[in-house]
């Protein structure tokens, strides 16, 4: 199976070895096969914050295809169960549809329900740690069936326990969220609340974040070349308040942030532009969007490329900034 074929930012060789796993019982099968037969092993969701090697795999991916979405309603909420082979955005036009608040300003995120919580995928203001009630895995070891809280994901930003120190130890099977029913959205992000206000409806808010999507081809579009990426390519850093100090003395421009639990948040896209490297500049065939300064995107290149690309602007960052950039997307080795 060719794996760029299976990613959103197409790179990738060929798996040895491919299974799509379309039921849970596929997914304990395809974990046991790969212990026969001592393969390594590669979970995939919907592959849109994947980049192979363009060697390919030398092991079993396993594609989470699992879908199915179920509802229950309780005096003050409604727990919406999915699949982890949901695809995302099926999962939020549900949620809009039966007037289920907490995940509209999610619409539009490419992926699995499953690579949801993976990274804690957040948005507009909006994070899946803020509505899941609890996420069930299988352990790839013991083919045990164990249910996280939300507690126990150890969400963070754009970080969960399944990222860091659980990584590749368990396959997320379905994640439950918690949801209010005609609740009254929040619209925390500056440009949303430009566009919508805590009056409109679901439909709306879901309509603006695309609109605003759409404009930096932040949503998969096939007539759209900036699309073919892995959103965001790097994290915006967060660090302490004194070492912000000591980078700011050290610039002549204001640099940029956010106050995060009392450290600063910085802007990875600023830092890009401001490291030199604008909208639209390429590499061959490999650049940054012209929509976007922290997209990263292909077309028709190599993920050599791509992470030479990617390793260039992070240490011009580093160099002027003295701020490492840390990748969003996973690469996974041959
Ligand atoms: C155009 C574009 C826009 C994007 N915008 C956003 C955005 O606004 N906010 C945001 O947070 N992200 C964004 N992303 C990144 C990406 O869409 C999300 O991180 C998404 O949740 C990844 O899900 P996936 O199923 O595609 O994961 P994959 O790429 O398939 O996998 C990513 C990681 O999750 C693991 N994984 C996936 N499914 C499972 C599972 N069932 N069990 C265990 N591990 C699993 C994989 O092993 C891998 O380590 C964007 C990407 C693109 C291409």
């Amino acid at each position: 199976m060719l794996l760029a074929s299976l990613t959103t930012i197409q790179l990738g060789g060929n798996a040895k070895e491919y299974i799509s796993c379309k039921t849970q019982d596929d997914i304990t099968a395809a974990l046991i096969y790969a212990k026969e037969k001592k393969l390594k092993i590669h979970v995939l969701g919907g592959g849109s914050n994947s980049i192979f090697a363009d060697a390919g795999f030398d092991g079993l991916v396993i594609h989470i295809q699992t879908t199915g979405i179920s509802a229950e309603k309780t005096d003050a909420a409604v727990y919406l169960t999915a699949q982890a082979g949901e695809p995302w955005d099926d999962v939020v036009q549900y949620a809009i549809k039966n007037n289920l608040t907490g995940i509209e300003c999610l619409s539009g995120i490419p992926g699995s329900c499953g690579g949801t919580p993976f990274q804690n995928v957040g948005a507009y203001g909006q994070e899946v740690a803020q509505t899941i009630s609890y996420v069930d895995v299988i352990d790839r070891n013991s083919l045990q069936n164990i249910r996280f809280t939300n507690d126990e994901c150890n969400f963070g930003y754009r970080t969960s326990r399944f990222k860091v120190q659980d990584f590749n130890k368990y396959i997320i099977l379905s994640v439950t969220f918690r949801l209010i029913p005609s609740g009254t959205p929040n619209i925390r992000y500056g440009e949303l609340s430009s566009l919508v206000s805590e009056t409109s409806s679901l439909q709306e808010i879901r309509d603006a974040v695309l609109q605003l999507r759409k404009k930096k081809s932040m949503l998969i579009d096939p007539a759209d070349p900036n699309s073919i990426s892995c959103g965001s390519f790097f994290t915006n850093p967060i660090i302490s308040a004194a070492e912000f100090e000591t980078v700011q003395k050290n610039i002549s421009e204001e640099i940029p942030s956010y106050e995060s639990a009392g450290d600063k948040k910085l802007s990875a896209a600023w830092l890009v532009e401001h490291a030199g490297f604008t909208k639209g500049t390429t590499r061959g065939n490999v650049g940054i969007s012209e929509h976007h300064s922290l997209a990263l995107v292909n077309n028709g290149g190599t993920t050599q490329a791509l992470l030479q690309f990617a390793n260039e602007i992070q240490t011009a960052v580093e160099n002027k900034f003295n701020i490492k950039l840390v990748l969003e997307p996973l690469v996974i080795p041959s």
